[in-house]
């Protein structure tokens, strides 16, 4: 797919503005209405959803120069997909898919932003897009009795994630992650130094074949191994792996779960049994590709019905977020004896994104910090005394934007309250 198209989605916008808020009838509170950051913050329409798609239009018919305005808009986005989810409330067309599209053609074109080229080389040279070496890659894991999906069969591989592997204030996640299914009696692997980036945030990113490279490698590498489940705490990796593996037919029966989807099955079954009290109020925040972009991708081949431009045969479903992981996260943390959750304004579907998204935290620092300022707020106003959420993405920014800012709300992981509590 490219971007022409998407050009009768993109056409179909009627310009309502939707995209920029919580649907009315899921609205809870007027000051937590605003569902996208990016018009949110800097109150243009070409910042919005809607005004993104007059742009893809604009660029399609050579009306627009590549400048830094261009790309300033571009990326000042985090791709966290609520505009899609909220136009999609009531109308059938595509957003999220095109606004990507506007960035593969920014890079195919040769306009790409110099503030990424440091991840963007850390990538293609090495596999990783947080910098550091890649022997380093498998040092969370020292001291921890786990296999080497190299060298050993395992049904089991569980994958890190850059941000994992090179952020030593995450590596008591993946630690926690790896005890815990081993007590469940999991025959979990890991590949160490020779795991790589999933490539998703470089897809986000605009850098398609960067995506497409990794998953090729990742997939042979799994292949090889004999694994026959994925299980990752990174949503990105999790997005990656599940949805844009499938929708680039890369994915293969390779099962993909999140590891709040794979500790709510074992706890159900009875294997992990959460017993000492962790008492505490948490409040929880949905990470976009966990939420409303993990759910499965749609196939879907066909053409318009003759006569109409978007009556398609056969008819064309919408992923319109409700498919998202939900529950595992609110059930692990359910189980945890002593936990109240409370809930925040806006959550699932609807939820804020934490800012570090699509390459913000790398372009534009303060305003990635400034979005997690956002929910920081909102998850003050619940009362709770931290804010849990299942990717390490997430939590780095919210712990980075509390240390800038002030609060004394806790950031935590779903695992690390888990592990406590068994
Ligand atoms: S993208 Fe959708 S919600 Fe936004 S202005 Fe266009 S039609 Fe309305
Ligand atoms: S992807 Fe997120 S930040 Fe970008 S326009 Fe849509 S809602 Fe706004």
């Amino acid at each position: 797919m490219a971007l022409e198209d998407y050009r009768s989605d993109m056409e179909m916008c009627c310009r309502c503005s939707i995209c920029k808020f919580v649907p009315l009838e899921k609205l809870k509170e007027i000051q937590h209405s605003y569902v996208c950051p990016s018009i949110a913050r800097y109150n243009f329409h070409t910042y919005a959803g809607g005004g993104r798609m007059g742009m893809g239009i604009a660029m399609l018919e050579k009306e627009l120069e590549y400048d830094g305005k261009l790309l300033e808009v571009v990326y000042n986005c985090q791709m966290c997909g609520a505009c899609d989810i909220s136009c999609k409330y009531a109308m059938d067309m595509e957003v999220l898919e095109p606004i990507n599209e506007i960035r593969i053609k920014c890079v195919e074109d040769g306009h790409t932003v110099p503030a990424l080229d440091g991840v963007i080389n850390s990538l293609r040279k090495q596999g990783t897009m947080v910098p550091g070496a890649k022997a380093r890659r498998g040092e969370w894991a020292k001291g921890l009795d786990v296999k080497d999906i190299t060298r050993q069969k395992a049904k089991v591989i569980y994958h890190a994630g850059c941000r994992v592997c090179y952020d030593e204030d995450m590596w008591r996640v993946a630690k926690a992650t790896v005890t815990l299914l081993h007590k469940a009696g999991i025959d979990v692997g890991i590949a160490g130094e020779n795991e790589s980036c999933c490539g998703g945030r470089a897809y986000q990113m605009g850098y398609k074949e960067e995506l497409l490279n990794q998953a090729k490698q990742n997939m042979e590498l799994i292949k090889k191994s004999g694994a026959e489940i994925l299980v990752t705490g990174c949503a990105d990796c999790y997005c990656a792996f599940k949805v844009l593996y499938d929708k680039f037919g890369l994915k293969d029966d390779l099962e993909v779960l999140h590891t709040t989807e794979y500790l709510a099955r074992l706890i159900k079954e009875g294997k992990l049994k959460p017993t000492k009290k962790v008492e505490t109020k948490v409040t929880y925040h949905d990470p976009c590709h966990l939420g409303r972009l993990g759910e499965p991708y749609i196939h879907w081949e066909g053409k318009p019905v003759p006569g109409h431009i978007r009556i398609f045969g056969p008819p064309k479903e919408f992923r319109r977020g409700t498919y998202g992981i939900y529950e595992p996260p609110r059930d692990v943390l359910k189980s945890v004896p002593g936990l109240e959750l409370v809930e925040m304004d806006r959550i699932k579907e609807y939820a804020w994104c934490c800012g570090a998204g699509g390459g913000v935290k790398e372009t534009n620092p303060e305003f990635a910090r400034w979005t997690a300022r956002e929910r920081i707020d909102e998850a003050e106003s619940t009362g709770a005394e931290a804010i849990v959420t299942a990717c390490p993405g997430c939590e780095r920014n919210f712990k980075d934007t509390i240390k800038e800012n002030g609060s004394s709300l806790k950031v935590y992981d779903v695992v690390e309250l888990l592990e406590k509590a068994t």
